[in-house]
């Protein structure tokens, strides 16, 4: 950690706008530490890979309550909500049976929540391409067949909106298979439940980019045939997940919170370091700061530890519903899930009037280079439900680097993570929980819900709210 340490010292000098005796200037101090490093590295090499509804995702979840109480939080909790339905990886494996001459076994890998085929099934490949519609005309031969097909984003919609139609169409015109070109480098395969919580149609399989440059050359010399085995295990008995709080007081009357969040679920073949382990320990260890510091801000300080995010914001979907009541003096949404990437400033999802107040906020965090806003608008992390019903909804921005290099795949571990950005990440979300939670004026106002509507329509995410919020009826 002393390169950390080297690096925040050097912030600080740099920054002549922080005193040491300024809360800023001692909770950048506090984060140059190391914590956040720490503990994810416990986060990982000890519970590893984090699916919601797995043993490894309630050890974590036992870990991070403990560390909150330890750090003095006796109000940390569990909050729970219903898990409509668990769901375990087995085995999977693909291989080309014809033509006989490339028979050869593929590099695939399922997607989550999808199911398996139960023995090894035989299928005639067929490819799709990369359809410009949902409802695209499909040709015949679709039944039993093992279809690739590559979905894009289209207008505003993600890919993965794309995807998620296609697995519906395919699925009802008897396809055998939905085989997806990952688009990882080195033969990595990619996981993803989004659109297929809390059950995929059909099988649904990533297969690495090379092996489908190979099935294409192949199929552009004749038929080829692939055998397919997926063992994958859905549990839907009755089962309550669980969402981790704790919250810091707030020194004014009134109950207003600001909460600022990170989801500790993550995918199984890897460690969940960057996805979101590395905001999981940022916000933990943000709470263990202004906690140690004695920092009192006006507002409460709400951490917020959630789960099911990677099938669909199950878990701050959960909090938004048990919450409803209290969501007018919940001034703002702050969550961490971009990876340990160098920070920029904040991304307000499409809410240009909290612009200049988020930048005034964020003034002091210069020698960061964290004063920076953006517009661009997503709605596959935690902020969406907030942004749903109308609270100022933010993420941390940060650089890209290679989180998507990494992203879902079994590369995401914690040698990926560099410990003096994610310690000033953890600077960063601090310093901005502490400067939110005790501005005198709160950043900006809940919208009303047909502003709400206009807002997720007018950022271009109502399609995916659609995909994501029809994942689980509740
Ligand atoms: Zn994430």
């Amino acid at each position: 950690m002393r390169v950390a340490r080297g690096l925040l010292v050097l912030l600080l000098v740099a920054s002549p706008g922080l005193a040491q005796d300024d809360p800023l200037a001692r909770i950048a101090g506090a984060a140059s530490r190391g914590g956040a490093m720490t503990f994810l590295e416990t986060l990982t090499d000890t519970v590893g890979g984090r699916v919601t509804g797995s043993r490894e995702l309630r050890a974590a979840s036992e870990l991070i309550l403990s560390e909150l109480k330890k750090a003095g939080y006796a109000n940390a909790r569990f909050e729970e909500y219903p898990l409509e339905a668990r769901w375990t990886r087995g085995p999977a494996s693909g291989r080309i049976t014809s033509p006989p001459e490339s028979a050869r076994a593929l590099v695939v890998g399922a997607y989550g929540w999808v199911p398996g085929t139960e023995v090894e099934i035989q299928a005639p490949l067929l490819d799709l391409g990369s359809p410009a519609k949902g409802d695209v005309a499909l040709p015949t031969g679709v039944k039993g067949a093992a279809v690739l097909v590559d979905p894009q984003k289209i207008g505003v919609d993600p890919s993965f909106v794309m995807r998620a139609a296609l697995a519906k169409r395919l699925a009802e015109a008897g396809a055998a298979a939905m085989l997806i070109p990952s688009d990882k480098p080195h033969r990595m395969v990619y996981t993803s439940a989004f659109g297929l919580y809390p059950r995929a149609p059909l099988p649904v399989i990533s297969v690495a980019k090379e092996d489908s440059l190979l099935l294409r050359r192949l199929l552009g010399k004749g038929a080829v045939k692939l055998a397919l085995d997926l063992r994958n295990i859905f549990d839907t008995s009755p089962y309550r997940e669980r969402n981790v709080i704790a919250d810091l007081p707030g020194a004014a009357p009134g109950g207003e919170v600001v909460l600022i969040g990170a989801h500790f679920d993550s995918w199984d073949p890897a460690q969940g370091a960057n996805d979101d382990g590395s905001g999981v320990a940022a916000v933990l260890e943000a709470a263990r700061i202004l906690k140690s510091l004695g920092i009192a801000p006006r507002r409460t300080i709400r951490f917020a530890f959630f789960s099911g995010e990677e099938e669909a914001c199950l878990g701050s979907r959960a909090y938004v519903k048990a919450h409803e009541a209290e969501l007018d003096r919940l001034r703002a949404v702050l969550v961490m899930d971009s990876g340990a990437q160098a920070p920029r400033g904040i991304g307000l999802h499409g809410r240009g009037d909290l612009e200049a107040p988020v930048r005034r906020l964020l003034a002091p965090l210069a020698s960061f280079g964290a004063t920076g806003t953006t517009l661009d608008a997503s709605f596959d992390q935690d902020h969406a439900p907030f942004m749903v019903v109308g609270v100022p909804a933010m993420t941390l921005w940060v650089e890209d680097g290679d989180y998507d290099t990494n992203h879902h795949a079994v590369t995401d571990t914690l040698d990926k993570i560099d410990p003096r950005l994610l310690a000033a990440d953890t600077a960063v979300v601090a310093m901005a929980a502490y400067l939110l939670a005790d501005s005198e004026q709160p950043i900006g106002r809940r919208l009303s819900p047909e502003e709400s509507a206009e807002l997720l329509r007018k950022a271009g995410v109502e399609g995916t709210k659609r995909m994501v919020y029809a994942g689980a009826p509740r």
